[in-house]
This record gives C-alpha cells, sequence and structure tokens, in this order.
C-alpha cells in the first residue's frame, strides 16, 4: 500500500498593537463599544484618503528581521477586491507581487521530536475587516436572524507571514505557530493573543505519496481559534485525505471550515484565484521605500529572540531543554524565571515552580491571578523550602495562597501554620516523647521490623500537630533506635 506524508504551510495573520489604525488615526484598541474608533477613512467614504502608519512599517520591518527575510528597498501596496459586509471599501489595502519582507526562516523544535526548518516565503503588510456577529445560537449565519457589523476592527494594522510547504505534521505546525509567538511576543510587536483574534492561523494541507516532489490537490482550513484547535483540524484533514486517496475519491480544491465542536472541517466555499480578486496597485499610496540606514538601525535594535534566550539559559543555567522550551514559549514566565534568578534563587528550582506549579496554578485560577507572583514571593519560598523551613507541600499551598491573595510569603505561613519544626532540639523532645509511649513499637524495630519506623514517624506527625519536618523526625527516630 501507498505510504502518504502530508505537506503544510501556515499562513498567519497578526494584528499589530500599534497605538492607531493602519490607514487613520482611529484608536486600536479590543474590545471598545462597538463602532466607537471608526472615521471616514476606515469606514470607506469616497473621497477619504489613507496614510500609512510608519510605526506600523517599523513593526512589520522588525518582524521581517527577526525571520531572516530581505527588506525590500521598494515595496508597494495593492488593493485585493471582494465583497465582505464588514468591509466597507469592498477592497482591501494589502500588497501582492512587491511585498516589504521576502524569504526567511524560522527554526522550530519538535517536542520529542528533532528540530527542523520551516522557509518563510513573504510577509506582507495589509488591514483587518470589521467584524460581524451572527445573532444566532451557533454564531453561524445560516440560522441568524440579526447579523451586527462592527467596524471597530477595520483597518487595524494586519502582518501576513506566509511560510513555505515545510511542514510535515500537526505537531511540527504546532511548534512553528509557538515559535512564531514567542519570537512576535518579544519582539513586542503584537499581543498574539489568539482567543482575541490578534493572532489567527489559516493551513494549506495536501497529501502525496512519499518520496514524490509533485503537490497534490491542497486544501485551505480556516477557523482554528488556539493551538490545539490547529492541531486537531490538521490531524482530521490529513486522515480525509488519506482515506479519500486510498479510496480513489477524488480531492477539491476549496476552503473548508473547522468545526471545533464537531471535530470536523465541512467545505466552506471553493477556493479563489489571486485573478478572482482584480489586484491593482492602491493609487492613494506611494511606494514604501526604507532607507538602508533605518533598516540596519532596526536590525541593531532587535531584542534577544526565543532561540537564543533558550540556548542562554541551558548554558548558564543548566536548565533541561524541555523546562527552557516552556519557559521560553511565554514571556511572563521568562521575565519572572530571569528576575527571580538574578535575586539569588536557585535558577533549576525557579524554573521547575515557575512551568509546573504556577503554570497549574494559571490555569486553575486564571493569568491575571497568576500574576500576582512576584520574583520576590518566588526568592522567599524556595529560601523557606531550602531551609526545610517548609515542606514541598506546603510550598505548594502557599503559593496558592499568593495566587489567590498577593499577600507575602511569611505572612502566609504564619497564618497558616505552614512552619514545620526543623530544629533538632525541639523535634527531639517530642520524639523523646512518642518514643516513651510506644515501648512495644521500639522493641519491633530493635528486632528487625524497619517498617514501624514509618508508624513512628505519623506518632510524630500527630504530637507535632502536623508540624514537624517528617524527614528530620526519622532521622532522629532512627538515632535513638539504633543509638
Ligand atoms: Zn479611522
Amino acid at each position: 500500500m501507498t505510504e502518504y506524508e502530508a505537506v503544510i504551510g501556515l499562513e498567519c495573520h497578526v494584528e499589530l498593537s500599534t497605538a492607531t489604525k493602519m490607514f487613520c488615526g482611529c484608536r486600536n484598541e479590543f474590545g471598545a463599544p462597538p463602532n466607537t474608533n471608526v472615521c471616514p477613512v476606515c469606514l470607506g467614504h469616497p473621497g477619504s484618503l489613507p496614510v500609512p502608519n510608519r510605526e506600523a512599517i517599523r513593526r512589520i520591518i522588525t518582524i521581517g528581521l527577526a525571520l531572516g527575510s530581505e527588506i525590500a528597498p521598494h515595496s508597494l501596496f495593492h488593493r485585493k477586491n471582494y465583497f465582505y459586509p464588514d468591509m466597507p471599501k469592498n477592497y482591501q489595502i494589502s500588497q501582492y507581487d512587491l511585498p516589504i519582507c521576502v524569504g526567511g526562516h524560522l527554526d522550530v523544535e519538535v517536542p520529542n521530536g528533532q528540530g527542523s526548518r520551516v522557509g518563510i516565503t513573504r510577509v506582507h503588510m495589509e488591514e483587518d475587516t470589521g467584524k460581524t456577529t451572527h445573532g444566532s445560537p451557533s454564531g453561524r449565519i445560516h440560522d441568524a436572524d440579526a447579523a451586527l457589523v462592527d467596524f471597530n476592527r477595520a483597518g487595524v494594522p494586519l502582518v501576513e507571514c506566509v511560510s513555505e510547504p515545510d511542514i510535515r505534521s500537526p505537531e511540527e505546525a504546532g511548534a512553528y505557530l509557538r515559535e512564531l509567538r514567542a519570537t512576535l511576543e518579544s519582539l513586542d510587536v503584537s499581543d498574539v493573543r489568539m482567543e482575541e483574534g490578534s493572532l489567527r492561523c489559516d493551513a494549506n494541507v495536501s497529501m502525496r505519496p512519499v518520496g514524490d516532489t509533485e503537490l497534490g490537490t491542497k486544501v485551505e482550513i480556516k477557523n482554528m481559534n488556539s493551538m490545539r484547535s490547529l492541531e486537531r483540524a490538521l490531524a482530521y484533514e490529513i486522515s480525509r485525505q488519506t482515506k479519500a486517496l486510498e479510496t480513489g475519491e477524488p480531492i477539491v480544491q476549496e476552503t473548508r471550515h473547522w468545526n471545533e465542536d464537531a471535530g470536523a472541517t465541512a467545505t466552506m466555499r471553493s477556493k479563489e484565484e489571486a485573478f478572482d480578486y482584480r489586484y491593482f496597485p492602491e493609487p492613494d499610496i506611494p511606494a514604501i521605500e526604507p532607507s538602508a540606514e533605518w533598516i540596519e538601525e532596526l536590525r541593531a535594535a532587535l531584542p534577544e529572540l526565543p532561540r537564543a534566550r533558550r540556548e542562554r539559559y541551558v548554558a548558564e543555567h543548566g536548565l533541561k531543554d524541555e523546562v527552557v522550551r516552556v519557559l521560553v514559549a511565554d514571556r511572563t514566565a521568562s521575565g519572572l524565571f530571569e528576575q527571580t534568578a538574578s535575586l539569588g534563587a536557585d535558577p533549576a528550582a525557579a524554573a521547575n515552580w515557575i512551568t509546573q506549579d504556577l503554570a497549574g496554578l494559571a490555569n486553575k485560577h486564571g493569568a491575571e491571578a497568576a500574576a500576582r507572583v512576584t520574583p520576590r514571593h518566588l526568592v522567599d519560598l524556595l529560601a523557606l523550602l531550602g531551609d526545610d523551613a517548609i515542606s514541598g507541600a506546603g510550598a505548594k499551598q502557599a503559593l496558592e495562597d499568593v495566587v489567590e491573595t498577593g499577600d507575602d510569603i511569611g505572612a502566609i505561613v504564619e497564618r497558616r501554620g505552614l512552619r514545620q519544626v526543623s530544629d533538632s532540639g525541639e523535634l527531639g523532645a517530642i520524639v523523646d516523647g512518642v518514643l516513651a509511649e510506644h515501648d512495644d513499637a521500639s522493641r519491633k524495630f530493635r528486632d528487625g521490623n524497619e517498617s514501624v519506623i514509618g508508624f513512628l514517624v505519623g506518632q510524630v506527625m500527630k504530637a507535632s500537630g502536623g508540624s514537624a519536618n517528617p524527614k528530620l523526625a526519622q532521622e532522629l527516630l532512627r538515632d535513638r533506635l539504633q543509638g
């Protein structure tokens, strides 16, 4: 039987977090009351003229430089003509054959797999459309009795990043998107929130027999709103196309919609070709011609990118690859880590607490609550743990309390009685009391019944009201029984 491989390319849309929109002075903000950030330009009134946002151009050049693209000395805006009810001009100002950034690559690390290099075809600048909300339980158009249009998003600067079809699996696609998000986050150009739509991703998928170099018929998948839905949708589509190829069913070139609840893709429309859009140069905007000096200035100002940061964490702090991958994928987490380590905490311990316990608490209580945890909290927590003044379980409780209240570690430890008795004099007196009360158990231990030590430790814990350091209690018990 023929074996098939998937050929996947991703088109990612990134809303820039500039103060104003792409071609007018309206504010660019998420969540404002509908139709409050609008003006004649972004509403497409006749006679209004677009003026490109210099800061948005700076940001897309920065993105291109971070991805290793060539920055075009001369690029053009084009009109892409199509009708959407939430696109007032009936064309979108985009770029066509002369994008600002050409070529490049992103090196990705697939979890439990090898690293790979995914080529970047182009990165171009365009504007977002408005947003239509369908008044129906499903949120889809077919059973809606009303549609509400909000033009606040119309004209928001949008960067489209197109990858080469170099991706071969859903996991690799997920790794690519995570790396792209981390890169954009480090550049501080976008909120990159998939749940708010500031990072969106479409995928082109085709299948071909392993060893073939020709591409099969490709299908575009839309509406994947999270990393998880990207990977699920690709897995579904790969299996659907493989079955079609095996049974000789034709694969249609089309756009398919991912339905998260159904866990399946469904036909949305047949695929448009570029000529359907009647691209022509935007007559109201001159060519974009950034000077070589400006480009070099922006190149020199690039921050440390995620890949370099991962390598540094491994080299400087000896952290494990999988810990570093989780840490660097999230700017808040890596910022917290750097500050905690710089205050003198053990880097490996800090990294583990941030990527495991704190990440778990962020899932449970929300990211905002988890943001109450400061470097100082972690430094204090790790110091108490290191001195055996609190147990591992006690430290977990204290951290959850910080997430809930933001209080100091010291105050929480006192309030919850988490301090454990690790003073051998104080604990020794409790141990002596327990041994005096349980003569029979002591005798059993001396006769070779080692397991009775667990019972005795339990008695010490009980006698101390749960505050004894169990490790030290066991040591003291053994000392006395063997001595
Ligand atoms: Zn406007």
